[in-house]
C-alpha cells in the first residue's frame, strides 16, 4: 500500500460520515406543484412588454391536428422529446406605452377551470393591477383569449375599453352563425357572449374595422383571418424595433413551425388559417420581428428562423433579468 492509498483508506470512512449527515432535512414535504405567478419583461423600442402566464393545459395534438401526414405529428414531437398531449400555454401580454397600459388578450379566466385564471396574479406580481388597464386588444373571440375578462360575472378590468375586430365581434355575437361551425366551436358562442356582456352593457366594447392604421400610436392591427373570421394580429412598432402579437397563428410550436400546413381543428376555415400563417411567418423572418404567441412555451416571445422551403424554427428569447 502506498502512502497515498493508505491515507485514503484511513480518510474515506470519516469522509463518508461527513458527506451523509446523520439527520436529514429532506423529509420536509414538497412545498407546492405550482410555479410562481408568471411574468417576463422586456422592451421593444420605447415600449415595456410583459408576458403574463394565465395557465397551461394538456393539448391533444394527435386529436386536434388537421392535415398532417401519417405519424408526422408524433415524429415531430418526438424530435423535441415531446408526446401528445403537449402542455400548451395560455399567454397574454401587457404593454406599457408610457401613457397607456394595454393588454393583448386576457387568458381563459374561469372558462378552463383550474388550468387557467392566473393572469390577474401574474399582472399584480409584475407590478400592475387590473384596475389600471386602459385598453384591451383581443386577437380573436375564443374562450382562452377573452375568458379572463370576467370573474364571477363581474368585470376584471372595470376601467378598460375592449377593442375587437368587427368581423369577429359580428360573427361570435350572432347565434345564426352557429350553423357554420362544428360541435367543437359551438360552445364558444354562449361562453364568449357571456364574458362580453358586462362590457357591452357598460359601453366598453369598441369593434374596429380592418385597414384603420394604428389603433393607438405604435400599435397596428394586421388581419389574419382563417383561425376565426376576424383573427387579428397586432404589430407593436417603434422605429426598427417591432413585436408581432400573433394570437393563434401557431398553436403547437412543436409541429407547426416545421410544417406550417398542419392546421388545428379549432380553425374556422383551414385554408385561410394556413394562408395567414404562411404570410406572417415569411413577414416575421423578412423583417426580423419579435413574435409573441398565445400558446408557445412561456413567455412565448422569440424570433423565427427560416429552415428551408416552407419550414421554420422558433428561436426563443434569451432569458435575462435585466431589460
Ligand atoms: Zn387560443
Amino acid at each position: 500500500m502506498t502512502l497515498k492509498s493508505a491515507l485514503m483508506a484511513a480518510l474515506l470512512p470519516s469522509m463518508a460520515v461527513m458527506l451523509v449527515p446523520a439527520t436529514s432535512q429532506a423529509a420536509a414535504p414538497m412545498a407546492s406543484q405550482r410555479q410562481a405567478p408568471g411574468f417576463y419583461r422586456m422592451h421593444v423600442g420605447r415600449f415595456e412588454v410583459t408576458a403574463l402566464l394565465d395557465g397551461t393545459h394538456p393539448f391533444p395534438v394527435d386529436q386536434l391536428a388537421f392535415g398532417a401526414k401519417p405519424r408526422e405529428t408524433d415524429k415531430l414531437l418526438a424530435q423535441r422529446y415531446l408526446a401528445s398531449p403537449v402542455e400548451g400555454m395560455i399567454n397574454a401580454f401587457l404593454v406599457n406605452t408610457g401613457d397607456r397600459l394595454i393588454l393583448i388578450d386576457t387568458g381563459a379566466g374561469d372558462l378552463y377551470g383550474k388550468e387557467a385564471g392566473g393572469l390577474s396574479a401574474a399582472l399584480r406580481a409584475s407590478g400592475y393591477s387590473p384596475e389600471q388597464i386602459d385598453d384591451i386588444f383581443i386577437t380573436h373571440l375564443h374562450e382562452d383569449h377573452v375568458g379572463g375578462l370576467v370573474k364571477d360575472g363581474r368585470m376584471v378590468f372595470p376601467n378598460a375599453t375592449v377593442h375587437i375586430s368587427k368581423r369577429d365581434y359580428d360573427f361570435w355575437t350572432d347565434d345564426s352563425h352557429q350553423a357554420e361551425v362544428g360541435a367543437l366551436l359551438k360552445p364558444f358562442f354562449p361562453a364568449v357572449q357571456g364574458v362580453l356582456r358586462p362590457y357591452i352593457a357598460a359601453g366598453r366594447v369598441v369593434p374596429f374595422s380592418e385597414g384603420e392604421g394604428d389603433l393607438i400610436p405604435g400599435l397596428r392591427p394586421i388581419a389574419a383571418p382563417g383561425h376565426t373570421p376576424g383573427h387579428t394580429t397586432y404589430l407593436l412598432h417603434d422605429g426598427k424595433d417591432a413585436m408581432l402579437f400573433w394570437g393563434d397563428t401557431v398553436h403547437v410550436a412543436g409541429v407547426q413551425f416545421d410544417d406550417p400546413h398542419i392546421a388545428i381543428k379549432y380553425d374556422w376555415k383551414v385554408p385561410g388559417a394556413i394562408a395567414s400563417r404562411d404570410r406572417l411567418l415569411a413577414e416575421a423572418v423578412k423583417n426580423g420581428w419579435w413574435v409573441a404567441g398565445a400558446h408557445i412555451s412561456f413567455p412565448g416571445i422569440g424570433h423565427i428562423a427560416a429552415k428551408g422551403r416552407n419550414a421554420y424554427a422558433w428561436v426563443p428569447a434569451n432569458y435575462t433579468l435585466n431589460r
